[in-house]
């Protein structure tokens, strides 16, 4: 379970990007989260793997207090949710295989279970046979279920999306979504930050929308009918 209570971000500058959240989270959902551009998406994203600190509240990862971690408790948190942005971050001279290990392989992990882990983690995201192939012979939404593979290789339960299909067309951003789908069905909490309104219309699957730094209505099972 994630939970937000009464979260308020102000940023130095002195934005205040949310005030008030006020939300949980139960293992295995799939949540969407929707609203127009700067209505403070990112900094949930944000707060919730501690890019940033909230200035008041309360954020828990299951029964742990992630607003007050101290600094070298980060890493292991980042092992618990893990994030696919926008872009995909691979590395361009590692293949498709590499790229997914790499984690895995800087956690000294044994080359049997790092194979076993990659493969699982490919086959969710529909690329068990690109596996040699480098990100510059992949197109943008094969790229991202890359990004999407490495982000669960190491089997955090909760996985963060902040507009993963923000740079693809909407034929292709629904491979990402049927990704998602699948690993969401393997058990993990998705998050999915995103202005795709046509997918969360289609996709069925609970709405909280934000609204400048506050949540405005959160659905079950509900749509984007907004026009932004
Ligand atoms: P969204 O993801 O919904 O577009 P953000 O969370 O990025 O919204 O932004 C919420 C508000 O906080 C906006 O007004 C934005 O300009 C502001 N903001 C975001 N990041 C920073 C930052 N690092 N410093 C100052 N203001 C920020
Ligand atoms: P084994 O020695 O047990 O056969 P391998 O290391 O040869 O194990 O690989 C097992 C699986 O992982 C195979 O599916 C293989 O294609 C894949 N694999 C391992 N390393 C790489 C790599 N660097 N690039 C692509 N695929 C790899």
């Amino acid at each position: 379970m994630i939970k937000f209570e009464n979260v308020f971000k102000k940023y130095d500058n002195g934005v205040i990007a949310l005030s008030n959240v006020n939300i949980e989270i139960p293992r295995g959902d799939f949540v969407f989260l929707v609203g127009p551009s700067g209505a403070g998406k990112s900094t949930m994203i944000k707060l919730l793997i501690r890019e940033e600190k909230v200035s008041g509240g309360k954020i828990y990862i299951a029964e742990n207090e992630i607003t007050k971690l101290s600094k070298y408790m980060i890493p292991k948190l980042r092992r618990n949710i893990s994030v696919v942005f926008q872009d995909y971050r691979l590395l361009e001279k590692k293949t498709v295989y590499e790229n997914v290990a790499f984690a895995l392989e800087i956690l000294g992990e044994s080359k049997r279970k790092i194979n076993e882990k990659v493969d699982y983690a490919l086959d969710l995201v529909n690329l068990g046979d690109r596996k040699k192939d480098y990100p510059s012979e992949l197109s943008g939404g094969e790229s991202q279920r890359v990004s999407i593979a490495r982000a669960i290789v190491n089997k955090a339960p909760y996985l963060v999306c902040d507009e993963p299909t923000g740079n693809l067309d909407e034929s292709t951003a629904w491979d990402i979504m049927q990704a998602l789908k699948n690993i969401n069905d393997d058990g993990k909490t998705v998050i999915m930050a995103t202005h795709a309104v046509n997918i969360v219309n289609k996709f069925n699957k609970r709405v909280v929308t934000l609204d400048n730094g506050e949540i405005v209505s959160d659905v079950k099972e509900g749509g984007y009918y907004e026009n932004n």
